[in-house]
């Protein structure tokens, strides 16, 4: 399956942006749905004490509330490295890309 680019480039920035900022680990993810993205995450796993908040966890939480669901058929993930197996896991309700 091929990716937009636009969407990847800007799961980077937000890795560069969460290093400089120095807010957490070089990891971002942006979901997208119907072209258009609807959540993004970044790593938060110091800045909040939490290990489970990944860059992908992140966003996926942000899409749930943003668009008042706990189910994201028909969303697609990109994220700024290869996901690790909690994060790939979390994306087995939606398709992904990367
Ligand atoms: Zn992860």
């Amino acid at each position: 399956m091929q990716g937009n680019p636009v969407f990847m480039e800007r799961a980077i920035a937000l890795a560069t942006e969460n290093v400089t900022s120095k807010r957490g680990g070089p990891f971002g993810a942006v979901i997208v749905r119907d072209g258009e993205i609807v959540a993004t995450g970044a790593n938060l796993v110091t800045a909040t004490n939490d290990p489970t908040a990944h860059g992908e966890i992140v966003a996926i939480r942000n899409a749930c509330t943003a668009l008042k669901t706990f189910q994201l058929s028909g969303c697609h993930i990109y994220t700024s490295c290869e996901p690790c197996p909690m994060c790939l896991d979390s994306t087995t309700p939606f398709s992904m890309k990367r």
